[in-house]
């Protein structure tokens, strides 16, 4: 019998757990056809909620945790990938829906998975993963809009989260001026290191307010929802541009249509998750080329398997500063 390590989560008339387990390979899904030798995963805002139960992420019990995974395809019956690639997996109801990446093994649908650029390490693509390639998303939805790093102030809210600090990285690497709004003002030296050129206490936007307010952004990165998105959406510029992608206040949104019919501000979904495959490429493609690795290096952490599960609230309560790996093989 051959098993491999993982984080199980499993929910039975007994209640909830989540637990390190060694699991058969046997148990791996039927209806996967690549199986990755998983070298790093990594604790998303979504892996704290699933380990920790707050939300209904986890579809199908018993499910192995884990939306994001980097290892060397091991086995593989789809012809796009043989024995010895470096694969990426972000998503896709990963971690879900179907057993996920916070394991030493995971069986995987070839066409979810993206090739790893060779400028990147295994470990380097989940230090990105989930969050980096969504912050990514973000700011090519900014420039798709039009948005120019002339045209004046963006907003990054949730900036010491993972979404936030890659979204700075990002930003200031294309030459945007960058507000950040944290709740954590001791990080400011962190956000003003990563290209934030000034910092706003997060209080400022988090309660609710008028739908139109003093104009100041051109655009914005938010991961947090409710009334701070309203508050953003209420500041924005004409034909200013509001990245949305997180929920971190809530998922509530209480606004009106004023910002949109008066300034012509575009508010643009945006979602990692089942995002196509072009456009999953252009991101880890930008990525690539854009991303400071040695500010990459300074935001990550890494931790052991046994120690992910701790760290599910901590990412919930908004004490992950940056991004944290998990070595699934330690
Ligand atoms: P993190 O926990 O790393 O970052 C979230 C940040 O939000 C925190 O660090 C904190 O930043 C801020 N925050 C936390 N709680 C609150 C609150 N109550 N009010 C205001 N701000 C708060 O998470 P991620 O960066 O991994 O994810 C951020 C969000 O984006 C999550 O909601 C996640 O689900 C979502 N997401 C969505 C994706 C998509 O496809 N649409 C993909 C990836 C993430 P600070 O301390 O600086 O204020």
């Amino acid at each position: 019998m051959t098993t491999f390590n993982g984080i199980l989560l499993d929910k039975t008339e007994t209640g909830f757990s989540a637990r390190v387990s060694a699991i058969e390979e046997s148990r791996l899904p039927a209806d996967g056809d690549v199986t990755v030798a998983i070298e790093y995963s990594t604790i998303n805002y979504k892996d704290g909620l699933a380990i920790a139960n707050k939300s209904p992420v986890v579809r199908k019990w018993p499910m192995v945790a884990g939306i994001d995974g980097a290892g060397i395809v091991d086995v593989s019956t789809n012809a796009q990938w043989k024995p010895g690639d470096k694969v990426i997996l972000n998503g896709h109801g990963v971690g879900e829906s179907h057993w996920g990446c916070l394991a030493q093994k995971a069986k995987l649908k070839g066409d979810w998975l993206v090739p790893l650029p060779a400028e990147l390490s295994t470990l380097q693509a989940m230090a990105i993963g989930t969050a980096g390639y969504t912050a990514m998303l973000a700011v090519i939805s900014l420039a798709k809009h039009g948005v120019t790093p002339g045209q004046g102030e963006i907003l990054v809210t949730g900036a010491s989260g993972g979404v936030g600090s890659i979204a700075i990285t990002l930003l200031a690497a294309r030459g945007y001026n960058i507000v950040a709004s944290t709740g954590r003002l001791n990080e400011t030296e962190y956000l003003k290191s990563l290209g934030a050129t000034s910092v706003m206490d997060r209080n400022e936007l988090s309660a609710p307010g008028k739908p139109l307010q003093k104009e100041r952004w051109a655009g914005v990165v938010d991961s947090v929802g409710s009334h701070t998105l309203a508050n953003a959406i209420a500041q924005c510029k004409y034909n200013a541009t509001v990245a949305a992608c997180g929920l971190a206040q809530g998922m509530d949104l209480s606004t009106s249509v004023a910002a949109f019919i008066l300034r012509g501000v575009t508010l643009a979904g945006i979602d990692s998750v089942y995002a196509s495959k072009p456009r999953r490429l252009e991101a880890w493609k930008c990525l690539v080329q854009e991303l400071d690795r040695a500010k990459l290096d300074q935001i990550t952490s890494v931790v052991k398997l046994s120690e992910a599960i701790a760290q599910a609230p901590a990412i919930l309560a908004g004490q992950v500063r940056g991004r944290m790996v998990v070595d699934v093989n330690a």
